[in-house]
């Protein structure tokens, strides 16, 4: 199969991780694939200078929401890549984040596969990580949670789904494409009997400029949502580990650990 190592290898797709924003999260393959690129398919929010590192001949090609257009359906995204492919070209498609974290990566693997294409995925910083950095909040710690899960706050059937195992003590819990649904969620996981007063933390634009991180209890996320008028993209943390983003906390938490010691 062709690889990065055979850059003379033509007519193959490299589907890449741009990263949640900050261009200074792409990795050196992502930028030696852009390099090679003779085709970008990009989504939006990505920033101009990532797209930089493709060569200024580089068809550059949009299929993201744009005020009166609308994000181009799937089928027809995979139809794109592959007559690009078929035509010879190398493919770049630039994804934000990591391609296999809600980003339909799997999907556009399949369908070029099922065209008996050449592909291959280099992976991206996914929004929960950039943003958990930025926060400096640990997604896991080994006195606070020893699980992490990714769940999608927007999709099929949200009354159905159960997540309240992956939400309390010692675990982490973080929600992408959930702050328009963030009351509902947070009423839901209540139902299902995670404690109202779990910390959640809201990172907004993780890496971006006029990113910010918020805190509440799980009781009052769809309030703060709205008071604080959290816009898209944004992703919910919900856990213990949310407390050690707060360095004021942190430290009330060091006093009383050392006073129950003494
Ligand atoms: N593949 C991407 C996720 C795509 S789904 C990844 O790995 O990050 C889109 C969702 O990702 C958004 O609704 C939001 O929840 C989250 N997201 C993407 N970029 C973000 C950012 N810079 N800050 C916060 N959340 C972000």
């Amino acid at each position: 199969m062709a690889s990065l190592l055979d850059p003379s290898a033509r007519g193959r797709v490299i589907l890449v991780g741009a990263g949640p924003g900050d261009p200074g999260l792409l990795t050196l393959k992502a930028v030696e694939a852009l390099r090679s690129a003779d085709v970008v398919v990009h989504d939006g929010l990505i920033d101009p200078a990532v797209l930089d590192h493709a060569p200024p001949h580089a068809h550059r090609i949009s299929v993201a929401k744009q005020r009166a257009r609308h994000t181009l359906p799937q089928e027809a995204i995979n139809a794109l890549i592959i007559a690009h492919v078929r035509a010879g070209s190398i493919v770049v498609r630039l994804k934000g984040g990591d391609p296999f974290v809600f980003g339909r990566g799997g999907e556009e693997v399949e369908a070029v596969r099922a065209a008996g294409l050449p592909v291959e995925v280099i992976p991206g910083v996914s929004a929960a990580l950039g943003g958990a950095a930025e926060a400096m909040l640990p997604l896991t710690h080994r006195d606070w949670s020893s699980a992490v899960s990714f769940v999608a706050g927007q999709c099929k059937g949200l009354s159905e789904q159960d997540w309240s195992g992956l939400a309390g003590k010692s675990r982490t819990l973080v929600i992408y494409m959930g702050v328009a649904n963030a009351g509902a969620i947070a009423d839901k996981l209540m139902a299902d009997g995670v404690d109202p007063g779990l910390p959640v933390a809201v990172i907004e634009k993780a890496t971006l400029p006029g990113h910010r991180a918020i805190r509440t209890l799980l009781a009052d996320l769809g309030d703060m949502v709205a008071r604080e008028n959290v816009e898209s993209p944004a992703i919910i943390v919900a856990g213990e580990v949310v407390l050690l983003s707060d360095a004021e906390n942190r430290l009330r938490t060091l006093a009383k650990q050392a006073e129950s010691l003494a």
